[in-house]
């Protein structure tokens, strides 16, 4: 018998609240959260408009830049990651991404889809590329969009930037810079090191609930972007349409994600609160402490320590131990999440995140209690 017709009736929302040590999502801290609690008003209410405006001011702050577009995109860090691809890339274009890990190939593939003539630059994952060897691939083959990713969260491994958007600069093309599990953890900034493009997420170092995206292009992207000879093909993603409702004339695109907006409002602000300076050692220092502490346990890390990603951190897993199942186990019995492997390095390695609210001494002195007992 079918009761299709009669309403079902379902719990009440009920979600532990985690210990969330993976790539992320990371804890939210309880400021935020109260943010999204806030009345939803229209998307051209001038108090929103307002509220669009601060936002833009703080991520100008947070990426250490002055370009004028530098906005939110609606969606997870891979809808910014499309934005930045999408925009750039005009078919035909030759794209070289540089590729150490998921997140690089992830570039690739999108850019295959926009029309690029893409040629990946491959390292095995965990490690880094030179500069100088960017620039001899690019002397080899100029690009017109390069690509690659500062903080690989697939690998636990941090790209070097300096020098590398000279190299792309001297062969006429533009930088993007994937920085999502990077911006707010370690230092970037982002006019410094000449990047054109550089997106990030929310719900990474910056501690936010999934959902709105950052992203920054430089006087020379705004170009790009204002010569391409054909549109956009995403309209969703088309920074040229975005910037009219993120400025001047305000022209309604689509509807702002009005609470999440709210939510990075106050997660940027306590970014700004604690200092971006303060909030990278305060990375870092927790993730040597973790460091230290594996070390102890005799567990060895997958990157070298010169180019380890303070927010992510690759272990190894010991042989004959049964990962998943440790990892099921911190989650049942000591209410942690961290990560198994990703691609090449499923099986092989755990993953842990120690991000923006994530990244504080109590929870890696409880990971570390509880490694202790299960491994032994
Ligand atoms: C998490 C992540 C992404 C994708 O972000 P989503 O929010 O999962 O869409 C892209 N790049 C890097 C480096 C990431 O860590």
């Amino acid at each position: 018998m079918t009761t299709a017709h009669l309403p079902p009736v379902y719990p009440d929302l009920a979600v532990p609240e985690r210990v969330l040590l993976g790539p992320g999502p990371s804890m939210v801290d309880p400021r935020v959260l109260q943010a999204m609690t806030a009345p939803v008003v229209g998307h051209l209410d001038p108090q929103f408009v307002a509220l669009m405006d601060r936002v833009q001011d703080l991520l100008h702050y947070v990426f250490q830049t002055r370009n004028a577009l530098t906005l939110p995109i609606s969606g997870t860090g891979t809808a910014a990651m499309e934005a930045a691809v999408a925009n750039m890339v005009v078919p035909g274009d030759a794209v070289l991404v540089c590729a150490n890990g998921y997140f690089g190939l992830r570039i690739a593939e999108m850019a295959r889809r926009y029309g690029g003539e893409v040629s990946v630059l491959e390292r095995p994952w965990g490690e880094v590329f030179t500069a100088e060897e960017i620039g001899t691939a690019l002397a080899h083959c100029p690009a017109q969009v390069v690509a690659l990713v500062h903080g690989e969260t697939s690998t636990g491994a941090m790209q070097p930037l300096d020098g590398i958007a000279d190299a792309v600069h001297a062969h006429g093309g533009v930088l993007i810079v994937d920085t999502v599990a990077s911006l707010a953890g370690v230092p970037l900034a982002v006019d410094a090191l000449g990047i054109d493009v550089c997106y990030s997420g929310a719900q990474k170092c910056l501690s936010c609930p999934p959902g709105v995206s950052p992203i920054t292009l430089s006087p020379r992207a705004v170009e790009k972007l204002e010569r391409r000879p054909v549109p956009v093909a995403n309209w969703y993603l088309d920074l040229a349409l975005l910037r009219q409702y993120w400025g001047a004339p305000r022209v309604y695109h689509h509807t702002a994600p009005i609470s999440s907006i709210y939510a990075l409002y106050e997660a940027l602000r306590l970014v700004a609160e604690e200092g971006l300076e303060a909030r990278a050692a305060r990375h870092r220092r927790h993730a040597e402490l973790l460091w230290e502490g594996l070390a102890e346990l005799g567990l060895a890390l997958h990157v070298p320590a010169a180019h380890r990603l303070p927010p992510l951190t690759t272990v190894c897993v010991p042989d004959g131990v049964d990962e998943a199942a440790i990892r099921r186990r911190l989650l049942d019995e000591y209410n942690i999440e961290i990560s198994g492997g990703l691609g090449s390095l499923k099986g092989r390695v755990w993953r842990v995140g120690l991000m923006g609210h994530s990244s504080r001494r109590e929870n890696i002195v409880l990971l570390l209690a509880a490694l202790r007992r299960l491994l032994r």
